[in-house]
């Protein structure tokens, strides 16, 4: 009775032996990772030798190592192939992860050895990276709290477990209402989809032991495009109602109380910590250091775009008109109408580009524009295990043939896997002890093909695609020694800049032309097709600019005013989008009830601006290729990857940045990629 979590794997690369793994195997194995992990601390804490950054830092760096690998695994799965009995593990794993990291976070006698070291960090002979790590470690410690009195700590870790709870509570309530409903596409339910979305469809069905049907599910890959085509408006009406309501049904699943419950919680830590609000104790440890800054840059950037919006909604009410409708433009209408607009006016629509987007083309157009850049190559192999027959792996080498990641691609939807996309790892890279090389995975939701169709991707899937293979090589081309410091172990505010700078490679006519070919001829994507295709992607950007821009907001305000303004939170959301002027005709990306980022967890809590600050240098930073005259200047790719996608946290995010572009980013080339200022060529 050997459990696969707690043997050595002896699998290509020591990869995770995925069918051997079973759900029983997660919780014994957690439990050996927690003693280990406390016997590696209380080794530390308990050592009489006088501290030095090696027998305190590098031993901390050290220690967990059975625990990062069974976590990696376990949350690998419960995002991209999840089943009852993993939900079940997974709320048990979050209270026991707080119960075992709390005590070490607040230990006063680690906090001294740490701090002793980080008072007499200048006269300690540090390394650049050692230094940063030093300073890293104790603001996580100080930030965490242990620095506080007992009874501070003892609220403070009460606080923790109750939040870890509310966090998981709230993503499977997400996940229960998303799987609960569908809409089943009668004969008559079809018109203006297309023939890959109605295969899509069928395939959800089938997938939900419904063959023969087709539905319509909550997943934005299956609402977006339905929202944009589908000419039956009590149908859009239906689906855009379903889709806004998610997690504010008044049911089981309902995630009002929740929100409450973690604001009022966020607050009183903050408070413990020393800050007036929760979103003053986040953005410290930022890029954008203050609320001011934050709201100064969305300001900014929302003033235009709702002014664009405002006129596109004009344009499309006409539209309407023009057609003999007599009705007012309603949310679910605003898709619909912009993507036919876009077909007379920039003469695009998504589904002409489509043929051209096999999912198979754009993951070697990603795999090329790489190479190009940083001389990586890549092989499939099909000997190392996976989670799901769907999942596909490449060895990845550097320029100079060494061996330097595996990559994993699981790119198809399905009711088991979460919506959205994401990158995460299985094993980062460091070099603490030997050089170790890095798993690293992409996980996408895309509609799979159906018969002799391949699977073919909207241009907004081969964006996510080029954004997610960003952040998997800011993961792959990481080249620290310390694992904290691995990959994306970045500010939340800048780790959307090797994603988001990545998809300017995807739009570009030299990578288009070499691989977005017709699936079913092979011919490339025609030259007028292409202009016309760039063009229209500043098309409809006030719309998206606003749903983003006013969701970044409401985060901001949730997090930057007492807690107990949005006791009611209905009241409260109303309040901030009148405030800011939100057409009627836009919702937010993200109503509260059903935003993830913020509430399944703290990581993008007052920190969902973060996208639009890393934009910020995304297109400021793209700008130095198009200066060079090369999208794959040598000398522009070699400061990228040195300063950029291989320096992970080892170095001051501003620093790195203006080590690599010669100066701070300025927000200007950001406006103009959205099309939200007159560029010199449309003037
Ligand atoms: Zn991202």
């Amino acid at each position: 009775m050997s459990n696969p979590l707690l043997t050595a794997w002896s699998t290509p690369h020591e990869t995770p032996p995925f069918e051997q793994i079973k759900p029983e195997h997660f919780l014994p194995a957690f439990e050996q990772a927690f003693a280990d992990h406390k016997a590696e601390i209380d080794a530390i804490v308990s050592d009489p030798a006088k501290p030095d950054f090696d027998n305190t830092v590098t031993a901390l760096e050290r220690s967990g190592k059975l625990l990062q690998k069974v976590s990696a695994v376990f949350y690998a799965l419960v995002g991209a192939y999840s089943n009852p009995e993993l939900l079940e593990v997974e709320k048990e794993v979050a209270l026991r992860e707080t119960r075992h990291w709390n005590p070490i976070m607040m230990n006063a006698a680690l906090f001294a050895r740490i701090t002793r070291l980080h008072d007499a960090r200048a006269l300690l002979k540090l390394t650049p990276e050692q230094k940063r790590l030093l300073e890293r470690t104790w603001t996580r410690f100080h930030r965490a709290g242990a620095g506080l009195s007992d009874t501070a700590k003892t609220r403070m870790a009460e606080i923790n477990e109750r939040l870890a709870h509310l966090a998981t509570d709230f993503s499977h309530h997400l996940l229960g209402d998303e799987q609960a409903w569908t809409l089943e596409l009668g004969a008559e339910d079809r018109d203006g989809l297309s023939a890959s979305f109605v295969a899509a469809a069928e395939a959800a069905a089938a997938e939900r032991n419904r063959p023969d049907k087709a539905v319509v599910t909550l997943s934005r890959s299956s609402v977006e495009p339905f929202l944009q085509s589908s000419t039956r408006r009590d149908l859009r009406e239906k689906v855009y109602r379903a889709f806004t309501a998610r997690g504010d049904n008044g049911n089981a699943n309902d995630n009002t109380a929740d929100i409450v419950e973690i604001l009022k919680l966020r607050e009183e830590r903050a408070r413990l910590l020393g800050y007036d609000t929760y979103a003053a104790y986040r953005l410290e440890d930022s890029m954008a250091k203050t609320p001011a800054a934050v709201r100064e840059l969305l300001e900014r950037v929302w003033v235009p775009a709702r002014a664009k919006a405002m006129a596109d909604r004009g344009a499309l009410q006409e539209l309407i008109a023009e057609e003999g409708g007599n009705f007012q433009l309603a949310p679910w209408d605003w898709r619909f109408y912009a993507e036919k607009l876009r077909r007379t006016r920039a003469n695009f629509d998504d589904a002409s580009i489509k043929p051209y987007l096999a999912l198979e083309g754009i993951i070697a157009a990603c795999f090329d524009t790489a190479h190009q850049l940083f001389g990586l190559t890549f092989t499939e192999r099909k000997d190392v295990p996976v989670w799901h027959p769907d999942v596909r792996v490449w060895e990845v080498k550097s320029a100079d043939g060494r061996h330097q990641a595996l990559f994993y691609g699981d790119y198809f939807a399905r009711a088991s896997k979460r919506s959205g996309a994401w990158m995460t790892s299985l094993r980062d890279q460091q070099k603490l002890d030997g050089d170790v090389a890095p798993l690293i995975l992409n996980i996408c939701n895309f509609a799979k093909g159906s018969g002799s169709e391949p699977a073919l991707l909207s241009p907004d899937d081969a964006r996510t695609l080029f954004h997610e293979f960003g952040h998997a090589l800011h993961g792959m081309c990481s080249n620290v020694v310390y694992p904290s410091l691995s990959g994306t172990s970045v500010f939340t505010d800048f780790v959307e800049l090797p994603s988001q700078l990545y998809e300017h490679w995807q739009e570009r006519p030299e990578v288009l032309q070499k691989f977005a070919k017709h699936y079913q001829t092979g011919e490339p994507l025609p030259d007028d097709l292409l202009k016309r295709f760039l063009a229209a992607r500043k098309f409809n950007q006030g719309f998206a600019t606003v749903e983003y821009v006013s969701s970044a907001l409401i985060d901001l305000e949730f997090h930057s005013r007492p807690a107990a303004a949005a006791e009611d939170v209905h009241a409260f959301e109303t309040k901030v989008l009148e405030g800011i002027g939100m057409p009627d005709e836009i919702k937010l990306r993200h109503r509260p009830q059903q935003f993830g980022h913020i509430f399944s967890g703290d990581h993008y809590a007052a920190a969902y601006y973060s996208y639009m600050w890393s934009e910020v240098m995304d297109a400021d930073a793209f700008g130095a290729f198009e200066e060079a005259g090369n999208i794959f200047d040598p000398a522009v790719a070699k400061r990228l990857h040195d300063d950029i996608y291989s320096s992970g946290g080892s170095r001051d995010p501003e620093e790195a940045y203006v080590a690599f572009r010669g100066r701070k980013p300025e927000p200007e080339a950001l406006l103009r990629r959205r099309g939200l200022v007159e560029t010199p060529e449309a003037a």
